[in-house]
């Protein structure tokens, strides 16, 4: 390593690949692969590889707070301390008025761990709310409630490691081709290695993940739940299950069992829009498996099901014994880089730090006790939607935004917009100017981006990174953690004056001690001298820990894996009708990220796609008199999107598939995949159900 060479990890999906930053004697800077990075091996994805063009166009970066008296107003540039000063004074005023749980804070996946503890400490514990959640609550939230009710935390089993050890690899509603490239190319070189491992993608779009895999199980949306117990059943029937693991480290296999059985492959098959055979090769696969993972992103996660689904997936590695073990677990693939570490200090408004529960009241208390403070609010917070709702009906009062996006992200942006219109007070905390919500806020703080500050995060295999402060931010653009901290000690807080970064980390660590995501042995030091570490890290000399349960201890109370039963295996979307008899899905495409504030700035990353297209089946499409390129008119019950078609018979008769990355960068907000989805989510999770709406689309 060079003195002019950095390491540091990738700011996009939760893969947390490793790079090198070089900077050359003019201080410019290029990115690479760090090849000993366990993760990537010095491989990157397209967005990974042009990093460095992000960080050096500051050309769209907000620059020096702006602030405006009224929404009639145009914006002032004002300084740090009138603009927090005004927060501050905002914040208390409309406290006093209306209680604390009139003021909430939407933070992201993208968040340092650092800025996500002390967010959540300065709501939960100082303000008085726990009106604080995440964007990873669009992400997620489904497969987190699926880990606790399964193993009594929320806990991802396995590593990336485990993949080249693994021979069936069951791949959900998730396309991480173009969404977790280097993790799929980790797999692409294991099959191209071993031509006998086993890989099944279910997508009702043949993505291309799809067209790797060895079975390909084209299910119409939302009939995960029916093909995941079908798997059972098939597998219980040919007594591919694992007896003595059902036995001794799970309960309620007979209720699962009874469960399954109530439908038959018949039946279950034409619920999905598949073959018999198609699911009895599924589970062939998977009951002949030395090592048997699933896979699973949004596609489950994204549903008013996402819970249950999550649920019927987990439930296939508990009767197969398939966890705790090398090459097998279930697996979900987080989307954002930082969404775990997000979780593990309580970024979600139903969580508590160290993954504390916060309905529980000693968990209540251990939190207060350590942040020294009288108490933590026993009300559950607002969810990321719920917030919205919230300031639409005016219960909701202010809303402070960090590092996301909702105009573009949230489900039905015009209820977002209708929200923050509302809202009397918003504050938007972003790098971009180019960000659509920037464009509601009273108030409007510069933060600095990768590379111009420091902190941790932790990827999708629990793998806790540290990134150096390469770079100066433009203009006066601050680390999100110091504008909290600045905040709270306007506030009159105590317990924001932190002399670095460092001894926030420090703090959050010391709260770990003794849980099952201990890492109280884990400071900066150690993470910049010997590199990443999988919580937990229990002890001084201790290296990490890459798989859990390996000991078959869950940490339920009764240390067993509980089988879950769905509720109800029947989608509960609004289905289509005669106004709107198609299913729209939404999703990513390869080279770009989220809503396009930073992937958007490269040209190069815009030779793929330059617009957004609406997929349609070559049938619906002649059916509808559209040609190949026409611009559609894509309509649901909540708005319109005008964008060119695309006819193929890759997505499934009755889908239709459209990109969520645009907002108004054509200059329209008719690109936005989310003027059209529905309002939905899961009861459970709370997660939008972005994964099924109900749409017609004509020749514009
Ligand atoms: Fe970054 Fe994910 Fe690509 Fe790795 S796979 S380079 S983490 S975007």
């Amino acid at each position: 390593m060079q003195q002019n060479e950095i390491k540091t990890t990738c700011s996009y999906c939760g893969v947390g690949c490793g790079i090198i930053v070089k900077k050359d004697i003019n201080n410019n800077i290029t990115v690479e692969g760090d090849k000993e990075h366990p993760v990537n091996r010095g491989m990157l994805c397209s967005k990974g590889m042009n990093l460095h063009y992000v960080a050096k166009d500051t050309s769209d970066r907000l620059l020096y707070p702006q602030m405006r008296w009224s929404r009639s107003h145009p914006y002032d540039r004002v300084s740090w301390d009138s603009a927090l000063n005004r927060a501050a004074g905002v914040f208390k005023s409309l406290i006093n008025k209306y209680g604390p749980d009139s003021v909430g804070f939407y933070v992201s996946g993208q968040c340092l761990t650092e800025e996500y503890y002390i967010a959540n400490k300065l709501t939960k514990g100082f303000l008085g709310t726990n009106n604080i959640d995440t964007n990873s609550r669009l992400c997620m939230s489904s497969a987190v409630v699926g880990y606790k009710k399964t193993f009594g935390e929320d806990s991802v089993p396995i590593s990336y490691e485990d993949i080249e050890l693994a021979d069936c690899f069951f791949i959900t509603g998730a396309n991480p081709a173009y969404c977790h490239p280097i993790l799929f190319r980790r797999l692409e070189m294991h099959k191209e290695n071993n031509p006998d491992v086993k890989i099944i993608v279910v997508d009702p779009r043949k993505t291309d993940t799809a067209n790797f895999a060895d079975l390909h199980l084209q299910i119409i949306p939302g009939t995960d739940i029916v093909l995941n117990n079908a798997i059972g059943r098939r597998l219980i029937e040919r007594k591919k299950i694992d007896k003595n693991f059902i036995k001794n480290h799970t309960e309620d296999f007979e209720k699962y069992k009874k469960h399954v059985q109530s439908t038959s492959l018949k039946n279950a098959a034409d619920i999905c829009g598949i073959t018999v055979d198609e699911i009895k090769k599924a589970a062939s696969m998977i009951g002949n498996a030395t090592g048997f993972i699933s896979m699973w992103t949004m596609g489950l996660n994204q549903s008013a099901i996402g819970t249950y689904k999550n649920f019927s997936l987990i439930n296939l590695s508990l009767i197969t014994g398939q966890i705790g073990k090398p090459g097998s677990g279930p697996f979900s693939l987080t989307g954002q880089p930082n969404a775990m570490g997000g979780r593990e200090v309580g970024g979600m408004a139903n969580l508590l730090a160290v993954h504390k529960d916060l309905l529980n009241e000693k968990d209540r208390n251990d939190v207060a006790e350590f942040w020294n403070v009288d108490k933590i609010s026993p009300n559950p917070g607002l969810t990321a939607t719920e917030m919205f709702d919230a300031l639409e009906s005016g219960k909701m009062k202010a809303i402070w935004i960090i590092c996301t996006n909702p105009m573009v992200s949230m489900p039905n942006s015009h209820r977002i917009e209708k929200a923050l219109k509302n809202a009397k007070f918003v504050v938007v905390q972003d790098i971009s100017k180019n960000a659509d919500t920037v464009d509601y806020a009273d108030l409007v703080l510069p933060a600095a981006a990768w590379l111009e500050k420091e902190g941790t995060m932790t990827n999708s295999e629990r793998r806790i990174s540290y990134l150096p402060k390469a770079i100066e931010a433009p203009g006066e653009a601050r680390p999100d953690v110091e504008i909290l901290c600045d905040f709270a000690n306007r506030m009159d807080f105590n317990g924001f004056n932190y002399n670095s970064t460092s001894e926030i980390y420090q703090e959050y660590c010391a709260m770990t001690k003794g849980s099952n995501i201990d890492i109280s042995h884990l400071n900066y030091s150690r993470l910049k001298n010997e590199g990443t570490f999988q919580w937990p890290v229990p002890s001084s000399g201790h290296k990490g820990t890459p798989r859990l349960f390996e000991d078959k201890k869950f940490y339920t109370p009764s240390q067993k894996a509980i089988f879950n039963i769905p509720a109800t295996t029947k989608n509960t979307s609004e289905h289509p009708n005669l106004e709107f008899p198609l299913i729209l899905t939404t999703g990513r495409i390869r080279d770009q990220w989220h809503t396009m504030t930073k992937t958007g700035k490269v040209s190069r990353l815009k030779t793929h796609y330059s617009s957004p297209v609406l997929e349609i089946n070559n049938a619906d499409a002649y059916v509808n008199k559209i040609k190949d390129g026409d611009v559609v008119e894509v309509r649901s019950a909540n708005g319109v999107v005008r964008v060119r078609a695309k006819l193929t018979n890759n997505v499934r008769l009755g889908v239709v598939f459209l990109p969520m990355h645009w907002g108004k960068q054509l200059q329209s907000d008719l690109n936005r995949a989310n003027n059209l989805t529905n309002t939905l989510i899961d009861p459970i999770s709370k997660e939008p159900d972005f994964k099924y709406t109900r749409v017609s689309v004509s020749k514009y």
